[in-house]
């Protein structure tokens, strides 16, 4: 087993930003309380105010419309309760599709095609009456394919039909420039472990003039709307890797290019691999491919005793590792949804981790020879030697 590891697993956790670990660390002795009128309260207000506004900054929204949360999960399960009736598609995350299921609303599936997309076009044949309070929720980018959604389309039908819209934009900020007002949505969730901020916090973005009931009811933190006395730390550290991630949407050619690059090397050494999504629009990070016939499990486990992290499915979801329910969503055949795995990078990825990982694919492949399957007398029997993939 090698001691040197190789994280792609970024989709799950991002590493903490050394930026917004220096500031929570400077944050984490403010004794005050950010509710408190002191000196030390107005100063921990300020810390959380100033997240606030980077936090806001990074999604084009107003700081108030801003609310810190415990992450994403809590502001998907806020923004959709207490709803008639949810549009939803299979390919949501957990996070969003169990408190559907679990809030007595009437579900409305949004069918996903095989390119991995929501088909907003097949609600048209949908009977739109009597839906009482109606929400659209639609991912803004897929955790398992990195396939962007369209967001865009669904706001539009929502608008036609008087509903309202949330996007659960964990894996799209910082990935894809988003603008909260141009996009129209009413509700979205944030995460901040995603951008390389602290795990256990997130946010709700709230369009101004929308009103939810808390989730969490008690003090009058977040202007009613989350109590609880804030996560000051946490916070900081979020405002901090909000900030830098905004920066790194400069960069985000060069991280396609490097997903290309794995993509191009994963392949080379094992062809009957298939890309999952590789013709739709996807966040440059993430890399969902499919060995057939190997179990995406297995392969994970081998993987990691080659030194390299990598992702089964919604692995952020529990260690839990079966087929997705993403994948077979899109209707993917259930041996090819159960073989695929993700690849998730991020900006400090660099060309020794491509390589380490190449090494560590070739060394699960084993050799090959190049006559593979074919029958032939003995001297045509070739030596078998490996190719070292190129432009990586
Ligand atoms: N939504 C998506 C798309 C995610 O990928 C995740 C994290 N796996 C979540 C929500 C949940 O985020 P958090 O870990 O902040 O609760």
């Amino acid at each position: 087993m090698s001691a040197q590891r190789t994280y792609f697993d970024w989709n799950a956790s991002a590493p903490l930003r050394p930026e917004a670990r220096e500031a929570m660390v400077a944050t984490m002795d403010a004794a005050g309380n950010p509710s408190s009128v002191h000196t030390e309260g107005r100063h921990a207000r300020d810390l959380v105010e100033t997240a606030r506004e980077q936090v806001a900054v990074l999604v084009g929204a107003n700081p108030a419309e801003v609310v810190f949360t415990s992450g994403a999960t809590e502001a998907n399960a806020w923004a959709l309760g207490g709803w008639d009736t949810i549009f939803l598609s299979g390919i949501e995350h957990e996070s969003v599709r169990a408190p559907a299921k679990i809030s007595g609303a009437r579900l409305v599936d949004i069918p996903a095609g095989p390119e991995g997309r929501a088909r907003i076009d097949a609600l048209a044949r949908f009977e739109m009456d009597a839906l009482g309070r109606a929400v659209v929720t639609l991912q803004m980018a897929n955790n398992e394919t990195g396939i962007l959604q369209p967001v865009t389309e669904a706001v539009s039908f929502a608008r036609q039909h008087g509903l309202s819209v949330h996007t659960d934009a964990t894996q799209a900020a910082g990935r894809v420039p988003i603008d909260f007002v141009d996009l129209g949505v009413d509700l979205l969730s944030l995460s901040s472990h995603k951008l390389g901020g602290p795990k256990g916090v997130g946010a709700l973005v709230i369009r101004d003039g929308v009103t939810i009931a808390p989730l969490i009811a008690g003090g009058g933190q977040e202007r009613r709307r989350r109590a609880g006395t804030e996560n000051v730390a946490a916070i900081v550290g979020f405002g901090a890797a909000a900030s830098l991630a905004l920066n790194d949407l400069e960069t985000v050619g060069d991280l396609a290019a490097r997903r290309d690059a794995i993509e191009r090397g994963l392949i080379e050494l094992v062809p009957e691999c298939v890309v999952i999504g590789q013709s739709s629009p996807r966040i440059a990070n993430t890399l969902c491919i499919a060995w057939p016939g190997k179990s995406a499990e297995t392969m994970v486990i081998k993987l990691d005793l080659e030194g390299v992290a990598v992702s089964a499915g919604s692995a952020c979801s529990s260690g839990k590792v079966g087929s997705s329910h993403v994948l077979e969503a899109m209707g993917l055949a259930a041996d090819m949804a159960k073989s695929a795995i993700r690849v998730s990078l991020g900006p400090t990825t660099s060309d020794r981790d491509i390589q380490r990982l190449l090494a560590a694919w070739l060394a699960v492949r084993g050799p090959r020879s190049m006559e593979r399957g074919s029958i032939g007398t003995q001297d045509q029997v070739r030596p078998r030697f490996e190719r070292i993939p190129e432009g990586v």
